[in-house]
C-alpha cells in the first residue's frame, strides 16, 4: 500500500510567540531542508516549473507568482518559467482559497503533494493563497516569495537580518531572499 507523507508548512498572520525573543544573540542553526519543523522540503532539481491548479487565474492573482517565480530565476541558479499545464512533475501547483479553507490566519501555506522521498524531496507541492488576506500586490508577492522558498527547502527566518527578506513569518511585504539563502540554494541545485 502506498503511504503518503505530507508536509505543511502554513504562515500565520500572528507569530510574535513563535520568534525568539529579541535578547538572543547567538547565532541560531539555519536549518535548509529536508522538511523539519521549520523548513521545506528540498526541490527535485533546479528546474522549478509551477501551473495554476484550479483554474487560469486572473491578473491579480497569477502575476504576483509569475514576478515571484521570476525573481527566484533571476536572483539563484532555479530556473522557472510561466505556467505550464499541471501534472505530477510540475513542482508547484499555485492555487487560491479562502480563509473558510486555508484559516483566519493562514496567509499562504505549502504542502507536498505526492510522496515525499525518505531524503526529504517533494517532486510536486502545492502552494496556496489566501484571497482574504492578501489584499495588495505587496502582501501576494511576498507570499508568494515565501511560500516559493518553502517549495526549495527554506527555512523561516527567525529575525529581521535584511531589510526585506520575505522568509520573515507574518503581515510584511518584502519581496526579496536574504544572501544566507540564496546561498543555502545555489549551493544544493
Ligand atoms: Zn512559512
Amino acid at each position: 500500500m502506498k503511504t503518503t507523507k505530507i508536509c505543511v508548512i502554513a504562515c500565520v498572520a500572528l507569530v510574535a510567540s513563535a520568534l525568539p525573543s529579541q535578547n538572543l544573540m547567538t547565532a541560531r542553526a539555519d536549518v535548509f531542508g529536508p522538511y523539519s519543523a521549520d523548513s521545506g522540503p528540498f526541490a527535485d532539481n533546479y528546474i522549478h516549473t509551477w501551473c495554476e491548479g484550479l483554474a487560469n487565474y486572473i491578473p491579480i492573482w497569477r502575476d504576483s507568482m509569475q514576478d515571484a517565480m521570476d525573481y527566484l530565476d533571476a536572483q539563484t541558479v532555479m530556473t522557472t518559467g510561466s505556467p505550464q499545464t499541471c501534472n505530477n512533475s510540475t513542482d508547484i501547483w499555485y492555487d487560491v482559497y479562502g480563509s473558510d479553507v486555508l484559516g483566519y490566519y493562514v496567509r499562504g501555506l505549502s504542502v507536498c503533494r505526492i510522496d515525499l522521498t525518505s531524503e526529504g524531496v517533494c517532486g510536486s507541492a502545492v502552494l496556496a493563497m489566501n484571497r482574504d488576506l492578501l489584499t495588495t500586490y505587496m502582501d501576494r508577492r511576498k507570499t508568494s516569495c515565501h511560500e516559493i522558498g518553502h517549495t526549495v527547502g527554506l527555512a523561516h527566518s527567525s529575525q529581521l537580518t535584511s531589510t526585506s527578506d520575505c522568509m520573515i513569518s507574518g503581515n510584511y511585504t518584502f519581496t526579496f531572499l536574504n544572501s544566507h539563502h540564496k546561498d543555502h540554494i545555489n549551493s544544493r541545485y
